[in-house]
């Protein structure tokens, strides 16, 4: 197909924004949602079924042609498996996968799609590609939720590795980053809280209500009141029977599976408890809430009173004489929703590494495992407020860009090298001081912040006035006149205003001593496993609880040595070790409009996702690099006229010939086609003229 509904965008010798965009409209105003920008594969949310992934398409794209067939996500999938065995060209056999986009552009559903295409690819054993592909269904309750641009918005990152022996897959691991655990405490309007919640309260039996201790959806104020239509709650129901086949087909036990829902049951309870003043500085829980402290209690499987009292004081240690510190309302309300988040982040951390201690690859160590990696993580974020999570968030998308531009600058390298042409440096957009900006140490934007956490006594604005001194003229950096501790990045994707007031706190995120007792003390065992370990990240729990009890304590000055940022920046760290060290394949999704509706488009809307996802920098590289590639052929057809030879044939040499007769510089002839430069079509158009 040729022009408009061409394949592959970079095969256009003319690529510029505009026919980029106008190329890909047209393309899926027909249905062809997939398109390639040499490897690249730019995916538009259809917002509706469309028939394309059915097992005729599956076992079509096994093993084809990348040219042979139209764009597909299962064609990616197909490379990376290939690539992974070595069939294809040379480089390194694990292959890594990054999807990217803004939320609701469709990263999850292209994840799930990879996912069960290269389990048919390596016709996995059914038991093991069952686990797998139940892995899914399970995270995304306990870690997606409806928000105003998604109504299946992932609240976390993930990165899920394919462990391959050979062609078959042995086992699988994921890494998860950063869940969005304050949408447990508190949702804005029109969104909801964690999908689980929902489908708990629908899908339960009412036996088994009863024992969990769960009460009438619209009472918890975690969930705001609001519950769901009957259709909504079939939906939620249905969803629940889902999610506990998921824990059984992973291999989750019956007792661990109880204790999660008790302790989900004691968020909600805990969630309801208020405060009022008494005579003495102790506050007291309201008349009306008396009730659900105890509920909370029951399901935490701890002692009311040590449970009243880690919400209203707090106990620290001075010179060996242990202070106590009463809570006014405000703490105490702090320090309830802080308990909340942290019992679900930690619940959520126990199902990511229980899911990895289940599909560990059972293998000898020495057999040498490859791995196919897949990353699907939130896209560049600007809001109208832009909090620590924003910063963290857009962090990882300059990395992303760090890696993506790297990869482009090479594929533009090795196409120079496939053509025979000189290599000529080509300018590129780096990001890398931007980078810096936030990584420095000592003096970069997360080593500031953690320097300032580790004093109790700093402030947001001591952070922010510490930015605005330390990087006053840095070009990627802007301080900000007002009140409220501001400041401006200029990322890759634009410039981004952050409010830095709660940084510190969710900087340090650390979980007081007492909330900590209460919970090692739990007669539920997994919450008391839950704080005696670090779970999330460091993979596998020990099952037995007196090695953990022996080990806590390293655990816990671990996690309290590191901030949150720390811990972020390392994980992001291992994983651009990782990135860097395997064959990458790039999906980057896009959303049409934002309204969720099918065939529909907003120019404006794709535009910016194009800026924000680095496709206009791709453009702009081959464009001040040689921005124009005709074939010789397409060359000598349009041109031989200058010659005023309208029989010559349309080869290298006529071209050669042409290019003679013309005072051109700087273009450059390579095995199948020419290179020129952006200004060399205006001079030849310009030549045409005179004739
Ligand atoms: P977030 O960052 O919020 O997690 P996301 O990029 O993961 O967003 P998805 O959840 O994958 O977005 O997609 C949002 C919705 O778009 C899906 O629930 C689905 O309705 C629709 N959608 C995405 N991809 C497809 C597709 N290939 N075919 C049909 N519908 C799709
Ligand atoms: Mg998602």
């Amino acid at each position: 197909m040729e022009g408009l509904f061409q394949e592959d965008l970079a095969t256009l010798s003319d690529l510029d924004e505009k026919s980029l965009l106008e190329s890909l409209t047209q393309r899926f105003k027909q249905n062809h949602i997939y398109t390639y920008i040499g490897d690249i594969l730019v995916a538009m949310n259809p917002f509706q079924y469309l028939p394309l992934y059915e097992k005729g398409v599956s076992e079509m794209y096994k093993c084809h042609e990348k040219t042979s067939l139209p764009p597909h996500i299962f064609a990616v999938a197909d490379r990376a498996y290939q690539s992974m065995l070595g069939r294809l060209a040379t480089g390194p056999m694990n292959q890594c996968i990054v999807i990217s986009g803004e939320s609701g552009a469709g990263k999850t559903e292209s994840t799930k799609l990879l996912l069960r295409q290269v389990m048919e690819l390596s016709r996995a054993n059914s038991q093991l590609e069952q686990q797998i592909l139940q892995v899914n269904p399970l995270l995304e309750a306990f870690g997606n939720a409806q928000t105003v641009m998604n109504d299946n918005s992932s609240r976390f990152g993930k990165y899920i590795q394919l462990r391959f022996h050979n062609s078959a897959v042995k086992g699988a691991k994921i890494n998860e980053y950063l869940l969005e655990k304050s949408r447990v405490v508190q949702q804005d309007e029109g969104e909801r809280n964690f999908h689980i919640f929902y489908c708990m309260l629908a899908g339960i039996s009412q036996e088994d209500k009863e024992i969990y201790g769960l009460l009438d959806p619209t009472q918890y104020r975690y969930l705001n009141g609001r519950y769901g239509t009957t259709d909504m709650v079939n939906i939620w129901s249905e969803k629940y029977e889902e999610v506990c086949n998921a824990m059984d087909m992973v291999g989750f036990e019956e007792q661990e599976k109880v204790d999660m829902m008790t302790i989900l049951a004691g968020i909600l309870s805990l969630g309801n408890i208020m405060f009022e003043p008494t005579d003495s500085e102790m506050l007291k829980v309201t008349e009306k809430s008396s009730g659900w402290l105890k509920a909370t209690a029951g399901q935490f499987g701890v002692q009311e009173e040590e449970l009243l009292r880690s919400l209203t004081c707090t106990m620290s240690m001075t010179r060996g004489e242990a202070i106590r510190r009463f809570h006014n309302q405000q703490q105490a309300e702090d320090a309830r929703d802080s308990i909340a988040k942290v019992a679900y982040g930690r619940v959520f951390g126990w199902i990511v590494s229980k899911i990895n201690e289940l599909l560990a690859p059972d293998v000898d160590l020495d057999v040498e495992l490859r791995e196919i990696g897949i990353l699907d993580i939130f896209g560049f974020e600007n809001f109208a407020v832009n909090r620590y999570e924003q910063i963290c968030i857009n962090l990882a998308n300059e990395q992303l860009q760090y890696f993506f531009n790297h990869h482009i600058f090479l594929m533009e390298q090795k196409e120079y090298k496939e053509e025979g042409i000189e290599w000529e440096t080509i300018d590129f957009k780096d990001n890398k001081p931007i980078l810096d900006l936030f990584l420095a140490k000592p003096f970069g934007i997360f080593s500031l912040l953690d320097e300032q956490s580790a004093f109790p006594q700093a402030t947001d604005k001591n952070f922010v006035d510490k930015l605005n001194s330390k990087f006053k003229g840095n070009p990627h950096f802007e301080a900000v006149r007002s009140h409220n501790p501001l400041f401006a990045i200029i990322h890759y994707a634009g410039k981004v205003q952050y409010n830095g007031s709660g940084f510190l706190e969710k900087n340090r995120d650390t979980i007081p001593g007492s909330i900590r007792g209460l919970f090692i003390n739990s007669v539920t065992p997994l919450l008391s496993v839950l704080f005696t370990a670090t779970v999330s990240r460091t993979g596998t729990l020990m099952p037995r609880k007196a090695k953990l009890l022996q080990a806590a304590e390293d655990n816990f000055n671990s996690t309290r040595k590191h901030s949150v940022g720390a811990q972020f920046r390392h994980s992001l760290a291992v994983l651009m070790e990782k990135m860097f060290a395997a064959n990458p394949h790039f999906v980057r999704c896009i959303k049409p409009n934002t309204n969720k509706q099918p065939n529909q488009v907003d120019s404006k809307i794709i535009m910016d996702q194009l800026r924000y996802n680095g496709l206009l920098e791709t453009i702009r590289i081959r464009k001040d690099g040689f921005s124009w590639r005709p074939s010789f052929e397409e060359f000598a057809e349009r041109y031989s006229i200058l010659l005023l030879k309208p029989d010559l044939p349309f080869n290298k040499e006529s071209c050669m010939s042409i290019l003679n007769i013309t005072e051109l510089h700087g273009w450059k002839c390579g095995s199948s086609r020419l290179f020129f430069k952006y200004f060399h079509q205006e001079e030849l158009a310009m030549l045409l003229n005179r004739l």
